[in-house]
């Protein structure tokens, strides 16, 4: 018998106990596992290396560096965010003093995926537990040794009723979900994504979901194109590729594909180099499965650089593809590798043909230095976020909410958007008793004419 149900009972009678309220106690929690953090940064790099040869420098830049800077703001703003905010009353009620309070949810599951598998188990669980909540955390089964570290982590900071971290695959994230909980927040596929909503809704358990999809990249004729194709190798290539909001695929102006490729292919050498596999800066494909389904997709296509890989090392190089048909195996699926399909366009009408093809973006990326252009693009277009002339750094910038819409997601986090994504924000008004303006009560006989005036002056 699983003690999963023995776990959230404990937990829900620890929350239950208002410890999880004290703000200071909080604190000490949060700044332990940041000192927790500092001490094992080194295991840290170690660990994802490891499990799919990620540099250090990657991991730093996209993991470790990320979770310090949300564990730093949480720290410095935890008690301003906890305390109830009064906002301005309406004045058809006066007199009153309104406020909203900051209710933390109760006791918060928090599944992760394997591409990030550090900072995507981390960063919301430090947001979870600075808003109140206990928490039960299931990392990805696939990164074996960041996620024994960050349940080692967790289970050495917190007390297992008030944080705990349960490893498993599909059978006990099964379990999990079909446990009550009082929030859920998923990080990962769309179709575990359509599992966790399911499992959730037998509950009316809110959720956040933080899925994937195709993010397209759209490059015109305006551009630098030697400063484009920096920039996108890094966005593409970070990861090897396997991050939810890399540019999925191009689509770029007739008249400087030719030369962006050219730039893309020189750019992919200048930074990996001619044997891309011996480069200590390029991540590995997580497991055979995956490199499985990624050369799947080279199958039958043009490939206008690289396409090589190593079954033994589950490496699969840099790849540039030519115009793959909007219907084949590359371009139905998210890629979640190193492989970047090239598409040609002339006009807008073009690009709204193909990104129209598939469901709403996580990220969405324009290089183009023509406003009108941009301007058309980003009203267009409904997507989770994006950026202009780069990649991928919307996700860097705590004020921004990070988060997809339709298929790519529902809600979001980072920094405050974090917090508050696990409270529920109540709303109390508080009356005062020195007046009380009679015009509400009845009977209402002759009364209508004010009462009509009092709505137009103060609501
Ligand atoms: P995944 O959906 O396969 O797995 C994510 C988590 O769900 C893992 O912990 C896994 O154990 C669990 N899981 C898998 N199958 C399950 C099932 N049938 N029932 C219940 N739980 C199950 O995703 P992944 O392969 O780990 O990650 C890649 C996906 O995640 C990509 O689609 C990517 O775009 C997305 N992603 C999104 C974000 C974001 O912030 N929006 C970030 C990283 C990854």
């Amino acid at each position: 018998m699983s003690n999963i149900p023995k776990i959230i009972k404990k937990q829900r009678k620890y929350f239950n106990s208002h410890a999880t309220r004290d703000v200071d106690f909080l604190r000490g929690r949060l700044n332990a596992l940041r000192s927790e953090l500092i001490l094992q940064e080194q295991a840290i790099y170690e660990a994802l290396e490891n499990d799919f040869n990620k540099p250090p420098f990657e991991t730093y830049l996209s993991e470790f560096g990320i979770v310090m800077s949300e564990i730093d703001l949480f720290l410095k703003k935890i008690k301003s965010w906890t305390k109830p905010k009064r906002v301005l009353p309406a004045l058809l009620s006066f007199p009153t003093s309104d406020f909203i309070y900051k209710d933390p949810y109760g006791t918060v599951l928090i599944i992760a995926p394997w591409n990030y598998p550090f900072q995507l188990a981390i960063a919301p669980l430090i947001a979870a537990i600075a808003a109140g909540n206990t928490v039960v955390l299931k990392p990805s089964e696939l990164t074996p040794n960041t996620s024994q570290l960050v349940h080692d982590m967790v289970s050495k900071i917190f007390a297992p009723e008030h944080a705990m971290v349960i490893q498993g695959g599909i059978p006990i994230a099964t379990e999990l979900l079909s446990q009550r909980w009082d929030y859920i927040f998923f990080t990962g596929s769309v179709p575990v994504g359509k599992i966790v909503a399911k499992a959730a809704a037998e509950h009316l358990t809110p959720v956040t979901l933080e899925l994937g999809g195709k993010s397209p990249c759209i490059v015109d004729d305006t551009v630098p194109i030697n400063l484009v194709a920096k920039r996108l190798v890094w966005g593409k290539f970070l990861n090897a590729g396997q991050t939810c909001i890399a540019p999925d695929y191009l689509i770029v102006h007739s008249k400087i594909k030719y030369d962006l490729i050219e730039a893309l292919k020189k750019r992919i050498i200048s930074v990996y180099g001619a044997n891309p596999e011996s480069s200590p800066d390029l991540a590995h494909i997580v497991n055979s499965k995956n490199l499985d389904r990624l050369k799947h997709y080279l199958e039958g296509e043009t490939i206008l650089h690289g396409g090589g890989s190593n079954a033994q090392s589950n490496f699969l190089e840099p790849t540039l593809i030519d115009e793959p048909e909007l219907d084949s195996a590359v371009m139905s699926d998210e890629i979640f590798g190193p492989i970047l399909p090239i598409l040609a366009y002339d006009d807008i009408e073009d690009i709204k043909v193909i990104v129209n093809q598939y469901e709403k973006p996580l990220s969405f990326y324009i290089f183009s230095n023509n406003k009108s252009f941009r301007k058309q693009l980003l009203k267009f277009f409904s997507f989770g976020g994006g950026v202009i002339n780069d990649t991928l750094i919307h996700f860097g910038n705590k004020k921004l909410p990070f988060g997809g819409v339709g298929h790519s997601g529902m809600g979001a986090y980072h920094g405050k958007h974090g917090f508050d994504t696990f409270i529920h924000k109540k709303g109390i008004v508080k009356k005062g008793n020195w007046l009380d303006i009679p015009i509400r009560y009845a009977p209402y006989k002759g009364k209508m004419p004010l009462l009509k005036r009092l709505f137009k002056l103060l609501s």
